[in-house]
């Protein structure tokens, strides 16, 4: 447990440095991608491939920044109560128009399910990225991701950070048919910049433990070949509004 303690402590003031490193690289990259930009109207026709190079290559690092920013702010976002199933809906249409058009999606929800109270963009931040990782990891013929909602009675989580146990009966589960999390990576899987994609960024489990831990939720995975689910647990917006209301 110490471990996991400090593993945590770590992980929160690399989240920090990163959103410091964020902030403070911004300004010189305008500098940088506006003189390309100027050069660019000055330089001989085949030069213009090299300027036109250092802009692109500085959208794509303000991108990249864009991104670790968000773990910066800590301002309190607003909260409603929210209907999961149009959050997973939602997050299905994108998912099925763009980058998950050959996979087949299963979708087993509990129609009973009361609202949690959150953050619509927020959640679907956290569903999108989690749709996104499993699309990744599915085959490329036959790929399968379950959705899945389901009331959970009496289960009672710790939740990061804090001795108390808290009633968090929304479950939110997104599963995939894929070959599993890497056993090496499984013990830091939140944390920022772990990845074993090329391309990846390592940002998306950070930023959904991130949201899913300003929603007062518990995130947990299970990954065996063929079948990696990621569970969310929410607290329902009746009983946060008690909270709210109490205090
Ligand atoms: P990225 O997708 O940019 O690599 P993430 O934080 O979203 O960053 O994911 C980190 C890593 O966790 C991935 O590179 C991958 O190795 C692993 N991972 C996440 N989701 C899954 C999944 N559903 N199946 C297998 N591996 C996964
Ligand atoms: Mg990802």
């Amino acid at each position: 447990i110490d471990n996991q303690l400090s593993h945590r402590g770590a992980a929160r003031s690399v989240i920090a440095m990163a959103a410091m490193l964020a902030h403070e690289v911004k300004n010189p990259l305008s500098g940088i991608r506006g003189a390309a930009q100027l050069l660019e109207e000055s330089v001989v026709e085949e030069d213009r491939l090299l300027t036109r190079l250092i802009c692109d290559e500085t959208d794509r690092i303000v991108a990249l920044v864009d991104r670790m920013e968000v773990f910066a702010d800590r301002r309190p976002v607003q909260k409603a109560a929210i209907n999961i199933h149009s959050v997973l809906e939602h997050v299905r249409r994108i998912a099925q128009n763009g980058f998950a058009r050959h996979i087949r999606f299963v979708e087993r929800y509990d129609p009973s399910l009361p609202p949690v109270l959150g953050n619509r963009d927020q959640l679907i931040q956290v569903l999108l990225n989690l749709v996104k990782n499993a699309a990744e990891a599915c085959p490329e013929q036959g790929g399968e991701i379950v959705l899945s909602t389901a009331y959970q009675h009496g289960v009672r989580l710790a939740v990061a950070g804090s001795d108390s146990r808290v009633h968090l009966p929304l479950l939110v589960s997104v599963q995939d048919n894929g070959d599993g999390i890497p056993e090496d990576i499984q013990a830091n899987l939140f944390d920022p910049f772990v990845t074993t994609k090329l391309n990846g960024t390592g940002l998306g489990l950070a930023l959904v433990a991130k949201i899913v831990g300003d929603h007062g939720g518990v995130i947990e995975f299970e990954s065996v070949p063929r079948r990696t689910v990621f569970k969310v647990s929410l607290p329902m917006a009746a009983d946060s509004g008690a909270l709210v209301e109490g205090a």
